[in-house]
């Protein structure tokens, strides 16, 4: 089979769930039995969105093979449970970049290089290379921002062109939109989705499928009124309304027929999909039996985006322990000795979170003292162990001037330290250590028990690493490493002993997690945060009259 294109422009407003949509759809028709992968294509001129504060973008999603990309691929992957790569989140700044060095290695001698034809063919060879590797069936395009966005322009173009190129019959466009709900008129309004279809053919596509964003169901005569103004089938118009979590939205789609009117529209011959298992993880994420709290310490705790995978990664861990994890977001900003008892209260497992730079660091401190003392369970990612490591040898090895040297480069005890290989490097593009290494573990971890194996693979983003000339004085004074990187001799993974569950992980976790196989490191925190919660006599058994008021 030919692969199939389906091209998803989103109108009237963003953060209509574009990539949830993408997402749920990608579900169905895997499901299906066909070979589905999504890219996503961002029309902003950074080269990736490595280089933007997590307030500007949300989190940085890391592939296996070390690409910096867009929070959207972490929904691709936890849906699909296919991991992506590089390929599958192009930038406008990729695109001219990639044009701009050609032009200068001279591939277009002798013409003025212009953004139609030069710079809508990389686009479209960038689509075409995924299609034409014989890989999938399927590719979803995602196209990042709102129809009738100035940069937004020569992505459609290429679509445009591309649905000729390729054939109508391989390609399919959807085009997501809202129709709100004017309360004090009592009705559904179709015309923003009426001009959104406008601006779409202006630019020469027609959509062949609406999903209509709504919070309140759409009936025949609002269904047959936007069919008509927007020339499609009665059938192609797609209610999406609020669902309850993110994790319900392919099961709504499947109701509203949307996987079914693809294969249709694109002549597939497809089995229905099975949904049965994901079907117990929406059930066991809507009712958990249990619910506790874990505080997540970060400098972005007002912007949650900066942390999407981690929320996600407890979402996958709680429903297998059958419990609800409701997140404290604490502000490592305002975290100090004062409060932290008071902030911390009730809350029976600390996170400390990713991050760059020295603001916030001594809350992170705080924080982890409180839970290596207290004996709650703990996980510390990236930034998050390297503290851990710093609070450990303050506090316990008594070397109070210790430090990494992000923050001090003067510290007598730099225990955390550039990497060897990034003490030359100026640019910040794309230069940390990323994407996914191996790490070995010692036998009889907690990380051993966790993985149940001896070699994992897990991603990384970051520069700096913990010191090897002092682990032995940390293991003397109870810190271990646990995990090492076999190559290079890095640490990977520190626990503390006499402590139920203290785990610091140099990786990151929670860019692997997904709905088919939630983390084990998660999935044990949350295991041993449970136990930690009963034995203090804080979990909460939520009775069924509960969980149904959860929902
Ligand atoms: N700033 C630290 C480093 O670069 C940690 C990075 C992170 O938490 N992703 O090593």
């Amino acid at each position: 089979m030919e692969p199939k294109y389906i091209f998803v422009t989103g109108g009237v407003t963003s953060s209509l769930g574009k990539g949830i949509i993408c997402s749920s759809l990608g579900l169905l028709l895997a499901n299906r039995g066909l070979r589905v992968t999504i890219q996503k294509l961002d029309p902003y001129i950074n080269v990736d969105p490595g280089t933007m504060n997590p307030y500007e973008h949300g989190e940085v999603y890391v592939t296996d093979d070390g690409a910096e990309t867009d929070l959207d691929l972490g929904h691709y992957e936890r849906f699909l449970g296919i991991p992506t790569s590089q390929d599958n989140n192009v930038t406008t700044g990729r695109i001219y970049y990639d044009v701009i060095t050609k032009e200068r290695q001279g591939a277009y001698l002798g013409q003025t290089v212009q953004v139609i034809p030069h710079i809508t063919d990389e686009i479209k060879s960038r689509v075409k290379a995924i299609g034409d590797s014989g890989k999938y069936d399927i590719v979803i395009v995602e196209i990042g921002g709102t129809v009738g966005d100035i940069e937004g322009l020569p992505y459609i173009e290429a679509m445009r062109q591309l649905r000729y190129d390729v054939g109508r019959i391989n390609t399919l466009s959807i085009h997501l939109t809202l129709v709100p709900y004017l309360k004090a008129a009592g009705e559904l309004k179709t015309k923003p989705t009426q001009h959104s279809v406008k601006t779409i053919y202006e630019l020469g596509m027609q959509p062949d499928i609406l999903v209509c964003r709504a919070e309140v169901p759409l009936d025949h005569g609002i269904r047959r009124k936007i069919a008509q103004f927007c020339n499609v089938e009665i059938e192609d118009v797609i209610a999406s309304l609020d669902a309850r979590s993110i994790y319900e939205v392919p099961l709504l789609m499947k109701q509203e027929g949307l996987d079914q009117r693809v294969i249709k529209r694109l002549q597939i011959q497809a089995e229905e999909p099975d949904l049965e298992r994901w079907k117990q993880f929406v059930e066991a994420v809507s009712n958990p039996s249990h619910r506790i709290r874990i505080a997540l310490v970060g400098k972005y705790v007002d912007h949650q985006d900066a942390y999407m995978s981690i929320v996600e990664s407890f979402r996958h861990a709680g429903a297998v322990n059958n419990c609800e994890v409701e997140i404290v977001w604490v502000s490592s900003d305002h975290l100090s000795k004062d409060n932290v008892e008071e902030l911390l209260q009730g809350v029976t497992g600390v996170l400390v979170a990713p991050g760059f730079g020295g603001r916030g660091i001594d809350g992170k401190l705080v924080a982890i003292t409180h839970a290596r003392v207290n004996k709650l369970p703990f996980l510390g990612i990236c930034l998050g162990m390297q503290c851990a490591v710093i609070e450990f040898a303050r506090n316990v090895c008594g070397w109070d001037d210790a430090n990494s040297t992000e923050f001090n480069p003067e510290t007598s005890y730099p225990i955390v330290d550039l990497m060897l290989e990034q003490k030359n490097i100026n640019d910040k593009g794309g230069t940390m250590r990323l994407g996914a290494y191996d790490c070995a573990l010692e036998d009889d971890s907690l990380a051993a028990h966790a993985y149940d194996k001896p070699l994992i693979s897990e991603r990384h983003r970051h520069r700096y690493e913990l010191n090897n000339r002092y682990i032995n004085d940390l293991a003397l004074q109870g810190l271990h490493v646990t995990g090492r990187n076999p190559e290079r001799d890095l640490v990977e993974i520190v626990e503390a002993e006499d402590h139920p569950w203290f785990v610091g992980v140099q990786f990151h976790p929670e860019l692997k997690s997904t709905v088919n196989r939630p983390h084990p490191l998660f999935v044990k925190f949350v295991e041993a945060s449970m136990q930690y919660a009963s034995e203090i006599g804080n979990i909460e058994h939520l009775s069924v009259e509960t969980q149904s008021k959860t929902n």
